[in-house]
């Protein structure tokens, strides 16, 4: 985001430097980097560096991954020396919890972060009979701005680090387990859009796919973006079997335009041209993901048009009736509208299923949780409740 009042007082200062050299950035302290930032063989690396041998980095790892060691005292079968040397280099986690909240009797659990440099980001918990699923943020904020969205709304501040989205896990891991359940699957749907942040949320995904660790099934984690074709291509060449959901929200550029913005750069037509791509590399499947808003693109003629483009694809649509946004103008539809557009994609031969998202009292839709926590921190600072 930009400081203007930065700019304005380096402007005054050096009114003959060229305006191009004026960067105006907030200074912020360096970007925090923890143990979770290490795959297996970076960490392998870092104590061979000590003289130390391999089975001290697995064995660090499956405290990390397998006991959800919270610090180095935990990891009793280190030596101290090593402990105390590794606490004074690195912390485990650079994510201190602000709040928890929880809804849905305690099925739906909130959680915001504070970063080590002072960025708020959040992730959601949601327990299910048959899976336990978080869903992780992987920006404070988001470049795309789709015009639902309470993430896109102050843009974008930065990425996070593999090891920020790794610790968001692995606090949902712990969660989960204190619930006596098992964390079973991740979904990237929190703040932010993971192809804007690729490499990391890759280094993510091998962290936990990492079978001394974690060992969570690639299938059992899901990507999804907002229609960024060239990655989409990217991703069909990874190693990892993870799956692939698009945010479509619209059949056509003229309606999607507006909704998601970089459909402008990246059209209907080039996105379905990806996704196409990326079914007949992997053999998998793409889930298309509808956000339903009332007189916006729930109308019976948007649904045929959306079973038209989708004629003949291996895909699925959820379709997502609106989570609304205290300060956007969109709204749900009513049930009927809802379970009518459902029916003309289903009748039309595509598979859907009607997702209602989690949490709606606590504001677990994307984004919202921080923006409001922002806005509340202007009166007070935000409190640890859990
Ligand atoms: N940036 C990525 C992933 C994070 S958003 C993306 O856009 O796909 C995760 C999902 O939540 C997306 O499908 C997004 O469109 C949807 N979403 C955002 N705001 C929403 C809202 N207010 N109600 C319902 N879905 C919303
Ligand atoms: Fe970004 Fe996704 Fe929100 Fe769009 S919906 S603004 S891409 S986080």
């Amino acid at each position: 985001m930009v400081n203007w009042f930065v700019m304005e007082s380096v402007a005054q200062a050096q009114p003959e430097t060229p305006a191009i050299l004026l960067t105006p950035r907030r200074p912020r302290p360096a970007r925090p980097f923890g143990l979770y930032d290490l795959t297996l063989p970076e960490l392998e690396g870092r104590l061979r560096g000590k003289g130390l041998p391999a089975y001290r980095a697995r064995q660090i790892w499956g405290w990390l991954y397998r006991q959800l060691a919270a610090d180095y005292a935990a990891m009793t079968t280190l030596p101290d020396a090593l402990r105390a040397d590794l606490a004074a280099e690195l912390p485990i986690s650079t994510l201190e919890t602000v709040r928890v909240l929880s809804a849905d009797n305690g099925e739906t659990l909130k959680t915001l972060f504070r970063t080590g440099d002072g960025e708020l980001v959040e992730t959601v918990l949601m327990l299910y009979p048959d899976r336990a699923t978080v869903c992780v943020s992987c920006q404070v904020g988001c470049a795309v701005g789709c015009a639902f969205c309470a993430t896109g709304l102050g843009g974008l501040t930065r990425n996070l680090s593999a090891g920020e989205m790794v610790a968001q896990v692995v606090g949902a891991a712990r969660q989960a387990r204190e619930r006596g359940r098992v964390l079973t699957n991740i979904v990237m749907m929190g703040m932010g859009e993971p192809f804007h942040n690729y490499a990391a949320t890759m280094k993510m995904v091998a962290t936990l796919h990492d079978p001394a660790g974690m060992n969570l099934g690639a299938r059992r984690i899901t990507i999804s973006t907002s229609g960024v074709a060239p990655k989409i291509d990217a991703l069909a060449e990874e190693p990892w079997q993870v799956n692939l959901a698009v945010s479509l929200h619209a059949p056509n550029d003229a309606l999607r335009d507006g909704l998601v913005p970089i459909n402008r750069r990246y059209p209907v037509e080039t996105l379905m041209a990806a996704c196409r791509r990326y079914v007949e590399r992997t053999g998998r499947r793409v889930s298309f993901e509808y956000a339903l808003m009332a007189g916006i693109n729930d109308a019976e003629a948007t649904a045929r048009d959306l079973a038209a483009l989708l004629r003949g694809e291996l895909c699925h649509v959820n379709v997502i009736p609106l989570n609304p946004v205290d300060v956007l103008p969109y709204e749900r539809p009513d049930a009927a509208a809802i379970q009518r557009f459902a029916e003309i994609l289903r009748g039309a031969g595509i598979p859907t299923t009607v997702r209602y998202s989690r949490g709606l009292e606590i504001d677990a839709a994307c984004g919202q949780l921080r923006a409001k926590a922002e806005r509340l921190a202007e009166a007070a600072p935000p409190t640890v409740t859990g």
